[in-house]
């Protein structure tokens, strides 16, 4: 069985920057102001995340890293009305199976802090008391170090880092009004730190660098979409007259998730191409909120691609209103 719990689990926590994005939600979900992030070996030797949000109580602390154990969804009809980034409860678990996990926590009814170990999903030995603040900080060690292939697949710690950086840059700048830290342990020259004041701009400007020098802002809040489920969208896009030789991906959050939508994608990729010069890029940053009702959130947990209702129209509406404004830009 601990195998087969090990195979799913690889499923699922497929590399450093993948445990992040479940650790970091759950900081977020907890609604914490502050998230800290530090890092060895890209992630590999340990990926450490604090936030100062709820915590954990001490009797939940047995069958955390169970599967399927969730405080997030009381029934499922809870699933289309969800505001909280987990539901799954999978995340803790399998990342028990993956690598050494430590949880240190308190809550603000406690007077202390305890600290639990997990291994394949179980507790081992009994939360143990110790001073700290009110929180969680997340510890985890030694990632894969009971799957050798998989391991032996990351080839650079810095290509890793890389990633663990990009996922909490992007959450940085969804997220404003939290205060974000990245530390690359033994490197004193290497943090991140996104102060609470810092605006989403800013934000962009800061972690995307010379890409937001020229970005246009664009809200759509358009009264005919809303029958058919989009209710706004916050888009920061660059100019015709940008000259990125770097391509960085389009970012999109929808409802809050960061997904990946491929039709959008492509949808913004065309009407680029009529506005770049050859060797030239654009970025994108997308957010927006859509009706629950359209968004098809219950699917597998490492797919990002998402769905919605009446894609296609909606879609149009976002490439259309960027084309106008391009070419606005470039008159
Ligand atoms: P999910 O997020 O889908 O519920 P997880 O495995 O990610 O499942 O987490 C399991 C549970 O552990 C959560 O439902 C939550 O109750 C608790 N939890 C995990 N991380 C935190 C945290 N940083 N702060 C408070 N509670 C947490
Ligand atoms: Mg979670």
């Amino acid at each position: 069985e601990k195998v087969v719990n090990r195979i799913a689990a690889g499923e699922i926590v497929v590399s450093p920057a993948n445990a992040l994005k479940e650790v970091l939600e759950n900081a977020l979900d907890a609604g914490s102001a502050v998230v800290n992030v530090v890092a060895a070996e890209g992630g590999l030797k340990l990926l450490q995340v604090s936030d100062a949000g709820t915590g954990i109580a001490k009797e939940d602390l047995p069958i955390l890293a169970q599967r399927f154990t969730t405080s997030k969804l009381d029934s499922f009809e809870g699933l289309s009305s969800l505001s909280t980034y987990g539901f799954r409860g999978e995340a803790l678990a399998s990342i028990s199976h993956v690598s050494r996990l430590t949880v240190t926590t308190r809550t603000q009814q406690s007077n202390v802090a305890y600290r639990a170990q997990y291994r394949d999903g179980v507790m081992t030995g009994d939360p143990e008391p110790i001073a700290g603040r009110v929180g969680t900080t997340i510890t985890i060690e030694d990632m894969f170090y009971n799957n050798r292939s998989r391991l032996a697949a990351f080839r650079s710690h810095r290509d890793e880092f890389a990633k663990i950086v990009e996922v909490v840059a992007r959450y940085a700048i969804k997220c404003a009004t939290v205060a974000f830290t990245v530390k690359k342990q033994g490197d004193p020259h290497f943090t991140i730190s996104l102060n609470a004041s810092m605006s989403k701009l800013n934000r962009l400007k800061n972690v995307f660098g010379a890409v937001a020098n020229d970005l246009i802002e664009m809200r759509l809040q358009s009264e005919d979409m809303a029958t058919l489920g989009l209710r706004s969208a916050l888009c920061y896009f660059t100019k015709p007259s940008y000259h990125g030789k770097k391509s960085v991906p389009p970012v999109f959050f929808i409802n809050g998730r960061l997904v990946q939508c491929d039709p959008l994608r492509r949808g913004l990729n065309n009407i680029y191409s009529s506005f770049l010069q050859k060797g030239t890029h654009s970025f994108v940053y997308l957010e927006m909120e859509v009706d629950p009702a359209i968004l098809d959130v219950n699917i597998h947990p490492t797919k990002r691609e998402v769905r919605f209702l009446n894609e296609e129209e909606i879609i149009s509406h976002i490439c259309t209103s960027v084309l106008n404004q391009l070419a606005v830009a470039d008159s």
